[in-house]
C-alpha cells in the first residue's frame, strides 16, 4: 500500500499514471480510483407531482474540479437505486452546468473550480420513486497523462427526501394567468443559486412569476405603464390558513420595462408578505403595490383572504406576482420547496420563455395554444408557461 503522505505530497495528475487504478494485492475489494471531480448533493430532491401528471425531481449536483487542468464533463447518468433514470450527453451537460456564481452554462470546468449541474429528472408514469440517487459521470481530464484522460466515476448515494409536499390553495383568483419562469427548466428561478449568510441557497427553485393575459392574449395593452398590465391590482390571496411572519411595505413602484438600477438585497422582494404555513413551510409573495398590504405582522390569515395587490415594487421589470414556498423565514437564505395546488385548470400553453419574453417586451399577443376542453388538475405544481385559471376561493 502506498502511504497516505506519499499520495498527498505527489498529487499532481500528470505524475500519476500508475495510480489511476491501484488495486491492493491483499484485498481485491479495496480498489482506489482517482476521482478528479468531487460530486456531492447539498439539498436532496423532494419528489412532487407536476401538472403534466409526472413525478419530478429537481436538485443540483455540486462538482469540484480537483485537478490542475480543464475537465470536460462528457456524460452524466442519474441512477435511481442503481437503474439509469436519465442520461445527459455532452450537449445537455453543457446547457446545465454553471460555474459557481456564473449564469453562463459550460460543459468544461477550469482547473480548481466548482460548478453546479442543475438536474431535472422526470419519472416515467407509474414508476416507483427511487430511494436513493447516484451519478455516474464520464469526463475528460486534461491534466491526466495520455491514455488516462477518460475517466468514469460514480458519486456517493443521495437519499431522496420523502417529506410530505405541502398542499395549498391558489395565490390568485381568475383566469388567464401564466406560470412564467416556473419549474423546472426555465433558468431564472430554478438556477438562482445565491450565496447568502455563508451558504449557497436555491430559495426560488420552484418560484413562479405570475402574469395575466387580457382577452386579446396580451400581458399589457398600449404603453408600458403600471395600469396597462392585466395583472396589476389583482388581489393576492393567502394560500392557506397561516400566520404572517414577514412583511415589507412602503417601497415604491418601479417603472415597467426596465430593471431598477441599484436595489439592496433587503428591497429586492419589494412589498412582500411571508406566511408561516406550519411544519417549516413558508410562502412568500413579492412585488406588491405600496400601501396595498392588508395584513399585519403576526396576523392569522384564512385561506383565500386578500393580503395585498399585485404591483411592481422591488427588483421587478413588470407588474407580476412572484410566489414561492421555502423552508425558512428568509426569502433568499432558505431552501426552496415544492408545493402542490389543490385545484386549477390549464386552459392553454405558450410556446416557451422566449416567445413569452418577446410578447412581454413588445406588448403583442402571446401565441397561445388553447387546451380545450380545459384540463382540471388536482394536487400538482403548475409547470412552466401554462395558461391557468383559478376558481373563486
Ligand atoms: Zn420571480
Amino acid at each position: 500500500m502506498l502511504p497516505a503522505h506519499c499520495l498527498s505530497k505527489n498529487l499532481v495528475l500528470p505524475l500519476l499514471a500508475g495510480l489511476l487504478s491501484f488495486v491492493s494485492s491483499s484485498a481485491a475489494e479495496t480498489v482506489q480510483n482517482l476521482t478528479p471531480l468531487l460530486l456531492t448533493v447539498q439539498d436532496a430532491p423532494i419528489p412532487f407531482n407536476g401538472s403534466d401528471g409526472r413525478v419530478h425531481l429537481v436538485y443540483e449536483l455540486w462538482i469540484t474540479n480537483f485537478s490542475s487542468g480543464d475537465v470536460t464533463v462528457e456524460k452524466v447518468e442519474v441512477l435511481g437505486d442503481g437503474t439509469v433514470l436519465e442520461t445527459l450527453d455532452a450537449a445537455a451537460v453543457a446547457g446545465r452546468l454553471q460555474a459557481a456564481g456564473s449564469r453562463e452554462p459550460s460543459g468544461t470546468m477550469a482547473k480548481s473550480t466548482q460548478a453546479l449541474l442543475f438536474l431535472h429528472v422526470v419519472l416515467e408514469k407509474g414508476a416507483a420513486v427511487p430511494q436513493a440517487l447516484s451519478h455516474r459521470v464520464t469526463e475528460h481530464v486534461s491534466a491526466a497523462p495520455p491514455g488516462f484522460q477518460e475517466i468514469t466515476e460514480t458519486s456517493a448515494k443521495t437519499k431522496v427526501d420523502r417529506q410530505k409536499v405541502v398542499r395549498i390553495g391558489p395565490p390568485l383568483a381568475g383566469e388567464g394567468f401564466i406560470s412564467a419562469d416556473s419549474c423546472c427548466d426555465a433558468t431564472r428561478h430554478t438556477r438562482a443559486a445565491l450565496p447568502v449568510n455563508g451558504r449557497v441557497w436555491v430559495a426560488q427553485r420552484y418560484a413562479v412569476d405570475w402574469e395575466q393575459l387580457d382577452s386579446n392574449q396580451r400581458i399589457y395593452e398600449g404603453t408600458q405603464e403600471l395600469r396597462s398590465y392585466t395583472i396589476f391590482g389583482n388581489p393576492v390571496l393567502a394560500v392557506a390558513d397561516a400566520t404572517v411572519v414577514g412583511l415589507t411595505d412602503g417601497l415604491p413602484e418601479q417603472t415597467p420595462g426596465k430593471f431598477p438600477a441599484i436595489i439592496s438585497l433587503d428591497e429586492a422582494d419589494g412589498n412582500s408578505v411571508i406566511l408561516d404555513l406550519g411544519d417549516h413551510r413558508y410562502a412568500m409573495y413579492a412585488h406588491m403595490q405600496p400601501g396595498s398590504i392588508k395584513v399585519r405582522l403576526h396576523d392569522h390569515v384564512k385561506r383565500g383572504q386578500v393580503i395585498g395587490l399585485v404591483g411592481n415594487s422591488g427588483n421587478s421589470v413588470a407588474p407580476h406576482l412572484h410566489f414561492q414556498v421555502m423552508d425558512g423565514v428568509f426569502s433568499l437564505a432558505s431552501n426552496g420547496l415544492p408545493y402542490e395546488i389543490d385545484e386549477f385548470h390549464v386552459t392553454g400553453k405558450t410556446p416557451g420563455t422566449e416567445a413569452f419574453d418577446d410578447a412581454e417586451s413588445k406588448g403583442i399577443p402571446v401565441p397561445i395554444t388553447a387546451v380545450t376542453p380545459a384540463e382540471r388538475l388536482t394536487d400538482s405544481l403548475p409547470l412552466d408557461q401554462l395558461v391557468i385559471s383559478f376558481g373563486k376561493e
